[in-house]
């Protein structure tokens, strides 16, 4: 299979866990920021072939995971009314609120519908012009992209009914909310190469110079997770810091202009809660003042509804680093894929789903 095997080859891959080993000479923690990545470590079992003094720790870039459930519970509120198609991707649909998930809205009569694209939904809308039809607008600088792109074409277009609800998040104040941790054991990180591709890595080289951290833009098959880990650890284990593109397949230092403008036009920066790890400055996207009329927080007076996580699911340590999945006390027992307790056991991007999934096919 033409582009995907050249990047799992068997032989590349030993040589590049022998050229590891012969490098690596003391304890390193990296950390892979992308769920996708995690489950190609886990999936894979590449995690086990690593040197035993490199540790991988699994970072917040699962889209799903970090979306907080008082967002969950304003998509349901907003989900139960009659008036409303409610359109999401399907991952959503399962992620617990406080009380009921998506999934138990439509199965309680209401109309929450999977799309594969914000322009689906904005095509609904002008289908259904006596309904309201709102997109859950999730994730990373990967899908903004096309969300601020729906908005656009919603708002050239004149469809008045169609609005978003917004819960972006920005990779670069993540890594610096995690390396300016108080007990911060991430010492290199690869990057996210889809994120990359969108945002290129300019962004990263303060972040790089200011905490002396090797940061490498990665792919997302195993011989790039293999390279990009090889890449940290020699320059680690060579006193040096900066960015290195693994990726450089796809990723450009200065990303897509085109896309980057399209985000710029519709969503500005903005402050975020992120589940489990909390309030993150600057963290986000939200609709600039010309496209505020498209914000279903305001359009469906959602603002008030505000939640607390569940106790139990220490979601937030994962996505931090600090703790890998077998180490909560509900994994595997009472939070499974078939009845989770918290996001990253719904998201096929979760670590916590990754290690219930690959960790239990190895065993
Ligand atoms: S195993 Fe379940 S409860 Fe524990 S951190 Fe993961 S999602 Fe949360």
């Amino acid at each position: 299979m033409k582009y995907v095997d050249e990047y799992r080859g068997e032989a590349e891959a030993k040589r590049f866990l022998e050229l590891l080993r012969r490098k690596v000479t003391r304890p390193w923690t990296l950390m892979e920021i992308c769920g996708g990545q995690t489950h190609t470590f886990m999936k894979f079992g590449l995690d086990r072939m690593l040197p035993e003094q490199v540790t991988l720790v699994h970072g917040p870039g699962c889209p799903v995971c970090v979306t907080p459930v008082e967002m969950i519970d304003r998509a349901v509120a907003i989900a139960r009314r009659p008036e409303v198609i409610f359109t999401s991707f399907g991952d959503m649909l399962r992620v617990p609120g406080t009380g009921d998930d998506l999934l138990r809205v439509k199965a309680s009569g209401g109309d929450v519908r999977v799309v594969y694209s914000p322009l689906d939904a904005v095509e609904l809308a002008r289908k259904h012009p006596d309904r309201q039809v709102v997109f859950f607008a999730v994730g990373f600088e990967t899908t903004a992209p096309a969300n601020a792109m729906a908005v656009r074409v919603a708002k050239l277009s004149g469809v008045a009914n169609f609005s978003v609800l917004c819960s972006h998040v920005l990779v670069p104040p993540a890594m610096e909310a995690i390396l300016s941790a108080p007990g911060n054991v991430v010492q290199g990180f690869l990057a996210a190469g889809h994120v990359c591709t969108v945002m290129g890595f300019e962004e990263y080289e303060p972040i790089a110079e200011k905490y002396r951290i090797p940061i490498v833009v990665t792919g997302f098959e195993p011989l790039d997770l293999l390279e990009g880990v090889y890449r940290v650890v020699v320059a680690l284990e060579e006193g040096r810091h900066g960015v290195e593109n693994q990726y450089a397949r796809t990723v450009q230092r200065e990303g897509n202009r085109h896309a980057i403008e399209t985000v710029h036009e519709v969503f500005e920066v903005g402050d975020r809660a992120w589940r489990g790890v909390g309030f993150i400055p600057a963290s986000g996207y939200k609709l600039r003042p010309a496209y505020a009329a498209f914000d279903a927080v305001t359009r469906f007076d959602v603002e008030s509804v505000r939640a607390d996580e569940n106790a139990e699911c220490i979601a937030g340590l994962i996505l931090q680093g600090r703790k890998k999945p077998p180490e909560c006390s509900a994994f595997g027992t009472r939070c499974t894929p078939d009845h989770p307790l918290g996001a990253p056991m719904v998201s096929t991007e979760g670590a916590c789903s990754a290690y219930f999934s690959y960790a239990r096919a190895r065993s």
